[in-house]
């Protein structure tokens, strides 16, 4: 069997355009695009990407996009005195602090400067409020890369009531709010980490399984039922030669990319899965591209909350 393959290019690009009408209906109305102010610390070359994609397709589907760029040796004060510029701003509806922020900063860093972010323009929606609000089950901005997962779900006809969802990580900003997504889509879940004895056992049973550990290939056929939709969230930039080559056979495509490139992102998922699953994302062309869709879709989202129609729940 080889897994049907769970195109998040295609998908992204379907939200992005769905967005279209209702962001020229807000500027129509309002005057201005619905804005996202987007904040990036240091130069970490990832990073730098990632604010890339998100800025231009932001352009691309009618909404404003700034960037503030401050320094990898700026104090946590001026982090957060960034995020409160964007609180107080009129056009902004949305922020965004790129994560990782520069590990001299300390661990606790992101979990202070996420605190500081104006709820309602909280875009990722990791202000406790917000997490709380998830939690409850009432509306609230949820998780970009989450809340993509289950709209890939959805636009692939794959069903999630009753199944056996185990997501396999219980990061703030993946493990936990997926489980909380999958939960209130009436799945029963199952969360796994690091501790978790005989995780293969577990995943196995998963109807639905969700990788986001951050271990390239991890997750092997051993890991997987047959039939099963693997989700993979995994993006890891892979320099190891030797890995690479006891994964991809040399003439690959991958393996190509990768002595060309020097290096080859990788999801958390096992090539060799595709032959036992029923349905797979692969990386990259996954979820990535749903995480952006996802971002300008609450973008929108937070700025009709604060102007056209605030939530009742
Ligand atoms: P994270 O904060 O490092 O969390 C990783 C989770 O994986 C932790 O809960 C950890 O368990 C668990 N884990 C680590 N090793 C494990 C093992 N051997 N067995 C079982 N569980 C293990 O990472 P994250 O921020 O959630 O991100 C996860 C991955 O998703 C990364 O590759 C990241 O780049 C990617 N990501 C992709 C997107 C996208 O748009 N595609 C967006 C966000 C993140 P413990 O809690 O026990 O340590």
């Amino acid at each position: 069997m080889s897994a049907r393959m769970l195109d998040g290019t295609a998908v992204g690009l379907a939200i992005r355009t769905e967005l279209r009408p209702a962001v020229e209906a807000f500027t129509a109305t309002l005057g201005r695009p619905p804005g996202l102010g987007i904040v990036l610390v240091g130069n970490d070359a990832g990073s730098e990407l990632y604010v890339g994609s998100k800025l231009k397709s932001a352009a691309e589907s009618g909404l404003r996009a700034d960037l503030t760029r401050l320094p990898a040796t700026a104090s946590l004060g001026e982090v957060i005195a960034a995020v409160e510029r964007l609180n107080a701003s009129d056009v902004h509806d949305a922020i965004l602090v790129q994560s990782p922020l520069p590990a001299a900063l300390g661990a606790e860093a992101e979990r202070h400067v996420v605190d500081h972010i104006a709820v309602e323009k909280d875009v990722d929606g990791f202000h406790p409020i917000n997490v709380g609000r998830l939690v409850q089950g009432h509306w609230t901005l949820a998780a970009c890369t989450p809340s993509g997962v289950i709209e890939l779900l959805d636009r692939s006809g794959i069903p999630i009531v009753g199944k056996h969802a185990v997501v396999i990580g219980r990061s703030d900003i993946v493990g936990k709010p997926m489980a909380l997504l999958l939960l209130h889509r009436h799945a029963t879940v199952t969360i796994c980490h690091s501790k978790t004895v005989d995780l293969p056992a577990v995943a196995r049973q998963a109807d639905i399984l969700v990788a986001a550990i951050g271990r390239p290939a991890f997750v092997t056929p051993a890991y997987v039922k047959p039939g099963a939709t693997v989700i993979d969230v995994g993006t890891s930039r892979v320099g190891d030669r030797a890995l690479v080559e006891s994964i991809f056979p040399a003439g690959s495509k991958r393996r190509d990319a990768f002595e060309r490139r020097g290096a080859l992102t990788m999801g958390d998922v096992h090539p060799s899965v595709e032959e036992i699953a029923g349905a797979l994302t692969p990386v990259p062309g996954g979820v990535g591209p749903l995480t952006i869709a996802m971002l300008l879709k609450n973008t929108l989202a937070a700025a009709e909350q604060r102007f056209v129609k605030p939530a009742t729940s």
